[in-house]
């Protein structure tokens, strides 16, 4: 990113610039909407597609040792008894005897006392914990709450024609599991090597306690999850170079160092399956929060799915000639919290000319629209006739925009804060002297003058610089 940032984020104006320019619809909005739901509007599509790509292209696309899936958001229902879901993929839920809020036992206290203070607590020491401390509602302010329960997340559904006679089936709560059970037909299909990992991205659901900032936390949604195969006993290096790519993933998309960090979690936070955890925080406006996390997770899930299916999900190495349970190093993103990411670290206010702006410094990449393209003025065909020939020449390989409506000025404004790199125009000079356009840099403003007959290599230079 070519200019320092300000330091003016807010939550509220990135909301409000999602709703206000298309990125980000509160959902079901005509009927005064569902709590929590948020849809993607015609520039957050094109967003959160370029994330998608983006990931894609740098962890299945560039690397011999990966390969992707796609499996079903339905799974057989022993798949989360064997994963360890149905008994344990819950939180410690309580409730506020004065107000009635609902809260996450475990987070009131990481809020007051820090992460490691909720660690490796059962539900009763959070209740009493939290009783000690006086630890007060987050709504009302008092602390008078009922003992901790726990609360399953997994939403359940129905599968099959009459409720009462049809079979019970969970919306996965992680991607993760579609990749175990694929194991054996991934492994017959591709014939890789160890190590090797397969990439899913895909919609997960969580009934969760506390949802809340915006598409932080939410009910529904999307993640970006790699398992990756290896022999047991080999994950040093590997580890490393899987924290090192995942923090690279945002860092060669722009996104500013200094907002990141790695957090390593200790012995007592582990989950019980996991050696070894890191996460990628991000410090957002309401503070740091988790952006992508990476577990060693040993056999443990070839382990529990070989035992509750019955098959054998094994690995024959051709070279020692052993036969067994590869480890796994899991490597998982958030979709929906990369994209409020991006957009959060791309927001920026300006001053051109003296007039305030707001612009959105995304990576070229990631930019939904790379170029607009400007007619001067709307009422000469002469003009508008060129700028739509330039725009119907350009789409074919770009996603561009064409607008004419109000000045150029407002039209400039309205590219930069949905974060266009180019805005181009075509003006009299364009069609009656030198058959050039001006070229404006979103971030700089500085302007250039290029042939119309160079301009698509021109922006496909820029693009990719
Ligand atoms: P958290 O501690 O924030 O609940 P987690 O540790 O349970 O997250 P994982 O199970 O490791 O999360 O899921 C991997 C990634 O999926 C997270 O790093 C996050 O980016 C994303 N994710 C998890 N839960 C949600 C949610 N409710 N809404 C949006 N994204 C989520």
């Amino acid at each position: 990113m070519s200019s320092p940032k300000t330091e003016k984020v807010t939550m509220d104006k990135i909301v409000s610039l999602a709703k206000r320019r298309g990125f980000v619809f509160p959902g079901s909005e005509i009927y005064g909407g569902l709590a929590n739901t948020w849809d993607y509007g015609p520039y957050g599509v094109e967003l959160k597609n370029n994330v998608k790509k983006a990931w894609w292209k740098r962890f299945v696309q560039e690397r011999e040792d990966m390969v992707g899936l796609d499996a079903s958001i339905l799974m057989n229902p022993k798949t989360w008894e064997a994963s360890g879901h149905v008994q344990s993929f819950s939180d410690p839920l309580m409730d506020c005897k004065n107000c009635k809020e609902r809260v996450r036992g475990d987070k009131i206290i990481e809020e007051h006392y820090g992460v490691e203070a909720a660690a490796g607590k059962n539900l009763k020491e959070i209740g009493e914990f939290i009783k000690e401390k006086k630890i007060p509602c987050p709504k009302c302010g008092k602390s008078d709450f009922t003992e901790a329960r726990s609360f399953n997340l997994m939403f359940r559904t129905h599968q099959g024609v009459v409720e009462e006679s049809s079979a019970m089936v969970y919306l996965r709560p992680e991607t993760a599991q579609g990749i175990f059970v694929n194991f054996k037909n991934v492994l017959a299909t591709t014939r890789h090597k160890l190590p090797f990992g397969v990439a899913q991205i895909g919609k997960a659901f969580r009934n969760e306690i506390t949802p809340g900032n915006f598409t932080f936390r939410t009910r529904e949604f999307e993640q970006m999850e790699i398992e990756y195969f290896i022999k047991p006993n080999t994950e040093k290096e590997l580890f490393e170079m899987w924290e090192k790519e995942c923090f690279a993933f945002y860092t060669d998309l722009g996104i500013n160092k200094e907002k990141l960090r790695m957090r390593h979690h200790e012995a007592k936070e582990l989950s019980h399956y996991s050696k070894m955890t890191v996460d990628i925080e991000y410090e957002f406006p309401f503070g740091w929060g988790e952006l992508q996390g990476t577990a060693h997770r040993g056999t443990y899930d070839l382990t529990r799915h070989s035992e509750f299916s019955g098959e054998e999900l094994v690995y024959f190495d051709s070279e020692t000639n052993e036969k067994y349970i590869p480890e796994v190093i899991e490597p998982s993103f958030g979709a929906d919290r990369t994209v409020l990411t991006f957009m959060i670290d791309a927001y920026d206010e300006d001053e051109i000319g003296g007039e305030q702006r707001v612009v959105m410094r995304f990576h070229p990449q990631l930019a939904p629209i790379k170029a607009a393209i400007l007619p001067l003025v709307k009422n000469k065909a002469i003009i508008t006739d060129k700028a739509e020939k330039i725009y119907n020449d350009l789409k074919k390989h770009l996603m561009v925009e064409y607008d004419e409506s109000g000045t150029i000025g407002k039209r400039y404004r309205r590219q930069d804060e949905i974060g266009t790199p180019y805005c181009i125009t075509i003006d009299f000079d364009t069609v009656e002297k030198d058959d050039a356009v001006t070229v404006r840099d979103r971030d700089t403003t500085k302007q250039e003058r290029i042939k119309t007959s160079e301009l698509l290599n021109y922006l496909r230079t820029k693009l990719e610089s």
